[in-house]
């Protein structure tokens, strides 16, 4: 499948969900240490680069990246 356009920050629902590129980056209190797109459960890409998220329908996001919606992937 052809990538996916990466979300930008700047993306007004990226804004709203406080989606960063980088989890380390993040300021938000809600963010915990080592929380990031890799290891959340909307997430279906690789452990590494880009890849889709559910919340972001058509857009890649960071497998380093974070938002408030983050939500730990079932074991
Ligand atoms: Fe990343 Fe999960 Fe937020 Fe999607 S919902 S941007 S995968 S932290």
């Amino acid at each position: 499948a052809a990538d996916l356009p990466a979300l930008t920050e700047t993306d007004p629902t990226a804004k709203a969900l406080g989606y960063v590129e980088d989890a380390s980056k993040t300021s938000d209190a809600k963010h915990k240490a080592g929380d990031n797109c890799a290891n959340c459960q909307f997430y279906s890409g690789g452990a590494t680069g880009r890849g889709p998220c559910q919340l972001f329908p058509g857009k890649s996001v960071n497998a380093k990246g974070w938002c408030v919606s983050h939500t730990p992937k079932k074991a």
